[in-house]
């Protein structure tokens, strides 16, 4: 499954036709939300000026220093500016996410606008909101896509040294390092051909994953001392938090990140939940080992998605009633979750 129908986008853009670039990205936007779109900011910027990245939402600031960071604007920030700049724009750029739903208020926004937009993704079943597309499920991230995009029609120049960080930090992370199961022969060659590149990937990992602060690395401590609950007969595990934990470790975005992983890493798990009562809703987080489809389970019952063995979704419950239809739910795959890798 793949779709590449951007021959006509990619003339505009070496003719000049289109300069005015607009780029954004999903909600809440993690390592590979924000290496892709920078990634591509600095292809663009060979180009034209006249490029922005648009996020939805903050991030963490773990990812503030990727290069090109300080250019982003936050449309919860700003949404003055980046209506400007979509008014502006001559294609707007939508990265890592497939549905417009998934960038909140902007999504409206893109799509009354009607500028011709493209999607360069690797998540599951588009929706058709796009005038080119450069998609398929089986890259593992949207990183390597933009820089096969790249170097396929613009050659090695267009990816500094800058650009190839940013790309190489959503690789990374998007395979939790090379381990989850869309990391495959080619996504190594892809990380080679960055490194010759000039990806400096020790820098990246210790600017990912050695940046925890005390209340974080506390928190997780907590979860897993006081919190980790084991679902022993459908090989679950689950931990929930609410506001006032929220607030007791002083959680900020991106301090979640990691946390849903823990459960996996428990022998004879095979799917881990995180449900958590953020200020706007009650968010999930799925992941599973083997052949169970955390999507689907997301998809049937909290309104979410994303990949076979990553997901995330939401409920307008409470964090109590939230937790309580999980139970109730999980307990209908319990064959199923028993038979995983048996
Ligand atoms: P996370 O648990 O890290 O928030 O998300 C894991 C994966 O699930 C990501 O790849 C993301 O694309 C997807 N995902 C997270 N939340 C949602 C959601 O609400 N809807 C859909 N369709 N996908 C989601
Ligand atoms: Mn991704």
């Amino acid at each position: 499954m793949r779709l590449d129908t951007t021959a006509d986008l990619v003339d505009k853009i070496k003719s000049g036709e289109y300069k005015r670039f607009f780029i954004t990205t999903h909600h809440k936007p993690d390592g590979d939300a924000m290496g892709s779109t920078l990634g591509l900011w600095h292809v663009l910027k060979n180009f034209s000026d006249q490029v922005t990245v648009v996020t939805p939402t903050d991030y963490s600031a773990d990812l503030n220093w990727l290069p090109g960071n300080d250019h982003v604007v936050n449309f919860e920030e700003e949404s003055n500016r980046a209506v400007a700049l979509l008014g502006e724009a001559d294609v707007v750029f939508c990265l890592d996410f497939n549905r417009l739903s998934r960038i909140n208020q902007l999504g409206e926004l893109v799509k009354n606008s009607a500028k011709p937009t493209v999607m360069i993704d690797h998540h599951l079943e588009p929706e058709e909101f796009y005038s080119y597309a450069f998609w398929t499920p089986q890259a593992s991230s949207t990183c390597e896509l933009i820089f096969e995009w790249s170097i396929k029609n613009f050659g090695k120049d267009v990816v500094s040294k800058d650009c190839v960080n940013c790309l190489f930090t959503g690789l990374m992370t998007d395979t939790g390092n090379f381990q989850y199961n869309n990391t495959k022969p080619h996504t190594h060659r892809v990380a080679a051909d960055m490194m010759e590149l000039g990806a400096d990937h020790i820098a990246i990992h210790e600017r990912i994953y050695d940046v925890f602060s005390p209340t974080r690395s506390r928190l997780f401590g907590y979860c897993l001392y006081q919190k980790l609950e084991i679902i022993e007969d459908c090989r679950t595990a689950l931990i929930y938090l609410n506001k006032e934990e929220l607030e007791e470790f002083q959680v900020v975005t991106g301090d979640t990140e990691g946390l849903v992983n823990l459960g996996l890493g428990i022998k004879g798990i095979v799917f881990s939940v995180l449900i958590i009562d953020r200020t706007e809703r009650v968010k999930m987080s799925f992941r599973s080992k083997g052949n169970f489809a955390a999507n689907e389970f997301a998809g049937n019952y909290f309104s979410g998605g994303g990949h076979k063995n990553a997901a995330g979704g939401q409920s307008e419950e409470s964090l109590e009633a939230t937790v309580e239809k999980f139970r109730s739910e999980l307990v209908k795959y319990k064959e199923e979750l028993q038979s995983i890798y048996k």
